[in-house]
């Protein structure tokens, strides 16, 4: 098998690929708006006729809880070739405030070399260039180096867990690694490999004080108010070196490998240009002593609150002391910490801050675990040449400071390295209006693709 045919012919249909992507990027499959569950089955289907029609085997629909799983294979490499399983997701977010779009989120559209439309980078295009590379193959070569698996979920922005699916059906979905391209550079130069995901537990506490709602004049100094309280119990959850203040948080958090910090410390990083363009704040905070600012993002646990609501917040005044008050905190975690257990201490630690006025319910919204991949994985390896191949450009490894469920869960239950190989750009408007994806990096993704595959089959 020569790699020359397979890189020419993806060249030579770089057009029809642009067009096919931009039929399925029409499609407005965004799953968390019920109105649109028809948009998603025809999503699903028209990305199951694709799979089929480039000649991917046992090509089916498997359900879930919530929408169906697309499902492909090609199988055909024999026993001694590695198995690829390769994770997308068909679904999108959605398009509000639609009139800050310059042209319609599904009316796909191409300026200065990119493709505007919801769905561009998260997660089509980068997903259809894996279906690109595996075509490329299958067309110029008539065969894969290796054993392939498509697994594209219809639910990513809708937060489902697919867990229990990827249980059931983990014979199926049997492999050696597992590639995911949803992500981004680190910047236009710098392709980046996400070596870990942080974990979650998402966490609600509900504060009732007094049975109805008082005024202040009769009643303030006397009712405890529940947003004072809210207030003084967030409060403690920092302690004076910005560390989270619940007894047990850091137990079983795994320490930072030197040679890991090492490398991060040698990425470049701008710091009063990330305060700038991304924070925009008038200061950043110091956060948890001892650590750099990439490392408190993607490999330190931190905590954060989302949300207050009680008592009157319209223009003007009212002397209200609220009956009822709930607070929204989550809390982003590193290995080894297990979120049902970081949820525990999180209701014991709200317990023990409560005082006597008030009753507390606390509830666990949603939990994922953390996960780290080696990076000295054959995979790892197999993904940095592939950059080197199809960009052209030296990756670097980082830890993602973001929580991706599935991630953990193919690491834990399938025992597989995660190959997180991103071909976005930081400024692609991911979940907001404008979304895009470079052309260059649409082709030069395919490219990559097609190189990973070719490195995998010689590990
Ligand atoms: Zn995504």
């Amino acid at each position: 098998m020569t790699i020359q045919s397979v890189l020419e012919f993806a060249d030579n249909q770089r057009g029809d690929n642009l067009n096919a992507l931009i039929e399925f990027l029409r499609i407005p499959s965004i799953s968390t708006l019920p109105q649109h569950q028809p948009d998603i089955e025809r999503a699903a289907n028209w990305l199951a006729d694709r799979m089929r029609s480039i000649g991917l085997d046992r090509v089916h629909l498997i359900p879930t809880a919530g929408h169906p799983v697309v499902y492909g294979e090609w199988a055909e490499a024999g026993p001694q070739a590695p198995t690829m399983l390769v994770y997308g997701h068909y679904d999108v977010q959605p398009v509000d405030p639609e009139d800050e779009w310059i042209s319609p989120p599904f009316e796909p559209t191409v300026r200065d070399g990119n493709l505007y439309a919801r769905g561009t980078s998260d997660d089509k295009g980068q997903l259809f260039a894996q279906v690109a590379a595996a075509e490329a193959f299958l067309r110029a070569e008539g065969a894969l180096p290796v054993n392939l698996k498509f697994f594209v979920e219809g639910q990513e922005e809708s937060g489902g867990d697919l867990g229990p699916v990827i249980e059931q059906h983990s014979a199926l979905l049997a492999c050696d690694a597992v590639v995911i391209s949803d992500d981004c550079f680190l910047n236009a130069q710098t392709p980046k490999i996400a070596t870990g995901v942080r974990g979650c537990a998402y966490m609600e506490v509900e504060i009732q004080g007094p049975r109805q709602d008082l005024h202040s004049g009769g009643y303030g100094g006397v009712a405890h108010n529940p947003l004072q309280v809210a207030v003084e119990m967030l409060a403690a959850l920092h302690d004076e070196q910005g560390r989270v203040a619940i007894p047990g948080f850091y137990d079983s958090v795994l320490p930072l490998p030197e040679d890991e910090r090492e490398a991060w410390g040698r990425i470049p990083f701008d710091q009063e240009k990330f305060r700038q363009q991304e924070v925009g704040a008038p200061a950043l905070w110091s956060g948890e002593q001892g650590y750099s600012i990439r490392e408190r993002i993607g490999a330190r646990p931190t905590l954060d609150i989302h949300g207050i609501r009680g008592g009157f917040t319209g223009d003007g005044q009212k002397t209200v002391i609220p009956a009822n008050v709930v607070i929204k905190v989550s809390m982003r975690l590193v290995p080894d910490q297990d979120p049902g257990e970081i949820a525990r201490l999180f209701e014991q630690r709200i317990r023990q801050l409560a005082p006597p006025t008030v009753q507390i319910q606390v509830r666990t919204l949603s939990r994922a675990y953390p996960a780290v991949v080696d990076h000295s994985a054959p995979a790892i390896q197999a993904a940095v040449a592939a950059y080197r191949q199809g960009f052209g450009m030296e990756p670097v490894f980082v830890r993602g400071g973001g929580s991706l469920p599935v991630v953990a869960n193919f690491i834990r239950l399938l025992q597989v390295p995660v190959v997180m190989m991103g071909f976005g750009l930081p400024d692609d408007n991911l979940h907001s209006p404008n979304e895009k994806f470079n052309l260059d990096h649409f082709y030069g993704g395919i490219n990559t693709s097609i190189h990973f595959m070719n490195n995998m089959a010689s590990l």
